[in-house]
């Protein structure tokens, strides 16, 4: 029945004399979303507007699928097209619609024209009138509510004739693309995907980096990053997965360091070479899936002794969420069920059983002084021996 959709977005639209920038971003990232979708698709700009028009068949459910994922779009409108015919054509077009659409229902109604085309012979008020006055002959269970009505049916008089009355909700956000890029920690946990998606929704590309600790962790945790971080690529584009073999450096401070500050320190460490690479790849901060208190290293000391070591921001989007909120998301961007597989993480192996809550920088600053200048060289060594996994 559709042929196309016209895109409703959000906030790039008071964006100024940069509409273009985000709009062309827009349209960038939806062509990529939908050249993974069947059909042949043509994306085009018009008067403030964004339409994808279909050719031959193709897959509508995919198609709206597809475009939920893209950053920037409020609504995705599917439309009817006509040629103009004149207004006789346009009512009948108009009535063909409402019956595929409305027959049967009891609901209410507004019709509402817009005029593009200012050469079209009736103006917009005298269209919305005579509409209205059809459809009510036609549909005796619809009938006008000019305020609150349950289905605004708009007709677009342009070079060609535009229904729709749908609006399927967008993810909202702002175009992939318009704020340059980070890093996530991307662990198997449920946190840190919901994290870099979150970021992502606000225009930023993503990286990621996990920290990999075999023997401690098997092969089976680290594809299960894999497969989150591909999960998560399919809202944020291309990701370039850092893997750094955590594992001698985590062993060293095990031996160097008191325990009970372990986490603490290697979670140091991990912010350390998360910044290297960021430095090395154009990711102008860092993202974490951190949350206050929900465990040791997170309350607001540890998350204080963590940041220390950090000079590039930090973005913890889920800093102030409960737990139940953050699964809300990560069940509906589909990372829930890989998150909850029951694969180790390099951290669960090396934790204390009394992990300090309450740590002080100036006494963790001193641990890491048993570190020798040998933990420079295990980080080069890290960075060095990294595997980069293209995620797409
Ligand atoms: P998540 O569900 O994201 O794993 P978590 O509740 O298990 O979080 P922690 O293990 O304390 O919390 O980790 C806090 C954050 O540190 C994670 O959200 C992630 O951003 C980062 N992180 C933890 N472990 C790793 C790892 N092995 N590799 C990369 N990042 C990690
Ligand atoms: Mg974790």
């Amino acid at each position: 029945m559709f042929q196309a959709f016209l895109i409703k977005y959000g906030e790039i639209g008071v964006k100024g004399k940069n509409r273009y920038v985000f709009e062309d971003a827009l349209i960038s990232r939806m062509k990529q979303v939908l050249s993974t979708v069947d059909g042949t698709f043509k994306i085009s700009k018009e008067q403030g507007r964004i339409y994808v028009e279909t050719e031959g068949v193709f897959d509508y459910e995919e198609t709206v699928a597809a475009l939920q994922r893209v950053f920037g779009i409020v609504g995705i409108c599917p439309v009817v097209l006509a040629e103009d015919r004149g207004y006789e054509a346009l009512s009948q077009d108009v009535m063909d619609y409402m019956h595929r659409m409305y027959e049967g229902v009891t609901k209410t109604f507004k019709v509402h024209t817009r005029r593009a085309n200012k050469r079209y012979p009736l103006d917009s008020m005298e269209v919305n009138a005579r509409l209205g006055g059809r459809i009510l002959e036609e549909f005796p269970g619809l009938t006008v509510d000019v305020h609150h009505p349950d289905i605004m049916l708009h007709v677009e008089l342009r070079s060609q004739i535009c229904i729709y009355s749908e609006v399927i909700p967008g993810p909202g956000g702002m175009p992939l693309g318009t704020n340059g890029r980070s890093m996530l920690l991307l662990s198997g946990g449920i946190d840190s995907p919901v994290a870099g998606y979150m970021v992502a929704k606000r225009g930023v590309m993503i990286d990621a980096v996990y920290f990999h600790a075999p023997p401690y962790t098997s092969e089976r945790a680290k594809e299960k990053v894999v497969d989150l971080a591909r999960k998560v690529a399919r809202y944020t584009g291309h990701i370039c997965l850092h893997v750094i073999n955590f594992t001698d450096i985590q062993m060293y401070i095990y031996d160097q360091c008191p325990h009970d500050e372990l986490t603490i320190i290697m979670r140091r460490y991990m912010m350390r070479i998360a910044q290297q690479i960021a430095a090395d790849t154009g990711c102008l901060a860092l993202v974490t899936g951190e949350s206050i208190g929900q465990v040791a290293s997170q309350t607001v000391p540890s998350l204080a002794a963590t940041n220390d070591v950090c000079t590039l921001p930090v973005f913890r989007p889920l800093i102030a969420f409960d737990k139940e909120d953050i699964v809300t998301i990560a069940k509906k961007i589909d990372t829930y069920e890989i998150s909850i597989l029951p694969y180790e993480d390099c951290c669960t192996t090396f934790v204390a059983k009394h992990p300090v809550t309450k740590p002080q920088v100036e006494r963790i600053r001193r641990s890491e002084q048993a570190l020798s200048e040998k933990i420079e060289d295990m980080v080069e060594e890290a960075l060095r021996t990294r595997e980069v996994i293209d995620i797409e």
